[in-house]
């Protein structure tokens, strides 16, 4: 028996805003409609702003942000390329899986789980690389398995300073519209995510991003592609269709999301980021006393906390309480830390109140397996760095009562009991 609403706190699928379900509930359309460039169009330049690009080109295709990942390989390398890549969690091991699986020659700095991207290896090996036979520097910029973030900017500085010309491919997956993302000034070539973290979608969209330079390398990249051919999109994108049938409702969806994130403003939405994640921080450093997986500030991710669980515990036990009991769901650890830690993603539509419940579920369920951290304490370190640091809403009312305006939910009459 279930009651009330399940609360979902992994770092993807994320919770959707209930306009943007509302604006996906549509009758199927005709993906040949003549009129059909008028919601196509400005996704793609609306998706520039996203990745913060003039220079740049987006592209849609109906998938997952691992699509995304073959997107930018296949069309920018050849088979035997050696690429440079950094191992710290299950996503960015996944991706040089793929690279390797695709026939690139991957060489790769395996990082302790918890770090990020090693900003002075990688230009010390660009460096030597005199000859240039690396061909692409690939990161993962949140790697959603760790709560950690890597330094793209200075990935960029280290490949400036080493003078090595190898395109950056960048996954921001659970980064791009939650975390800043710099497309043209990290001089990023392939920047990848997915409809269902940042941007509150269902899962069903990969969004990448190309640059000029990835865009001139794909005219002599050999590596086999036919679905995930940029080639076709870009035949028929400045038309404002699509190589085969687009997931219209998806479409409709992605332009409401577009809508919110723009209407809050991206920089508040990443100011928003920021603070939910740092209360989380707080709860778990302040409040209950346990560690995070990043192991330094400079790698804290703003979308996910990966908190470990104490020695002889299982977070797997502390998750599955967390559903079951509490209707709560909560990220897991995944191959390398499976059962040492627990996530709580806080991206997308979120609040400061979310993040409490994410942490007083959190603490229920560690209670009940034994874990000895104190009642309430995590909540309250939250709440007083909230309390401290939220902003509040001007006399116009809050984003939630404006978002239901918007949709046609009317607000009640002045004065009058709403019970
Ligand atoms: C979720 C995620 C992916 C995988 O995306 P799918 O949509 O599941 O294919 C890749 N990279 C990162 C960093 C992610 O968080």
């Amino acid at each position: 028996m279930r009651y009330g609403h399940n609360h979902l706190y992994v770092p993807g699928p994320t919770n959707i805003p209930h306009s943007v379900l509302s604006a996906m509930h549509v009758p199927m359309e005709d993906h040949r409609a003549s009129d059909l460039h008028e919601l196509t169009k400005p996704l793609f330049a609306d998706l520039n702003k996203v990745f913060k690009t003039t220079k740049g080109q987006s592209f849609i295709f109906p998938a997952t942000g691992t699509a995304g990942w073959e997107v930018a390989l296949s069309n920018t390398l050849s088979p035997g390329d050696k690429v440079l890549s950094s191992r710290f969690g299950q996503f960015s091991h996944l991706w040089i899986d793929m690279a390797e699986r695709l026939g690139l020659d991957v060489e790769f700095f395996n990082v302790p789980w918890g770090e990020g991207a090693p900003v002075s290896e990688i230009k010390k090996r660009l460096s030597q690389d005199k000859d240039h036979e690396i061909k692409a520097v690939m990161i993962v910029h949140n790697e959603t398995a760790t709560g950690v973030t890597s330094d793209i900017a200075g990935v960029r500085k280290a490949m400036d300073a080493a003078k090595h010309p190898a395109l950056l491919l960048v996954d921001g997956v659970s980064s791009i519209a939650s975390i800043d993302f710099r497309m043209d000034e990290w001089e990023v070539d392939m920047a990848i995510t997915g409809s269902q973290k940042g941007f509150m979608l269902p899962a069903g969209l990969a969004i990448v991003c190309a640059s000029q330079k990835a865009l001139e390398a794909r005219k002599t990249a050999k590596l086999p592609r036919c679905f995930l051919d940029l080639n076709d999109h870009i035949k028929t994108n400045p038309q404002g269709f699509f190589p085969y049938t687009p997931s219209l409702p998806m479409l409709r969806g992605l332009r409401h999301a577009l809508d919110l994130l723009f209407e809050e403003g991206l920089e508040n939405v990443f100011a928003r980021h920021h603070r939910l994640a740092e209360g989380v921080r707080q709860a778990v450093t302040k409040g209950w006393g346990l560690e995070l997986c990043a192991r330094a500030p400079k790698w804290y991710s703003d979308t996910v906390t990966a908190i470990m669980v104490p020695e002889g515990f299982n977070g797997a036990d502390v998750i599955d309480i967390a559903y079951r009991k509490y209707n709560t769901a909560l990220g897991a650890g995944l191959t390398e830390v499976a059962g040492k830690l627990f996530r709580i993603g806080h991206l997308g539509d979120l609040n400061e109140v979310s993040c409490c419940a994410a942490l007083a579920a959190a603490e229920m369920a560690m209670l009940d397996v034994g874990i000895k951290i104190k009642a309430g304490s995590g909540v309250a370190a939250a709440m007083e760095y909230y309390r401290k640091n939220a902003p509040s809403a001007d006399k116009k009312g809050t984003a939630g009562q404006a978002r239901a305006l918007k949709s046609g939910i009317k607000k009640p009459a002045e004065g009058r009991a709403t019970a």
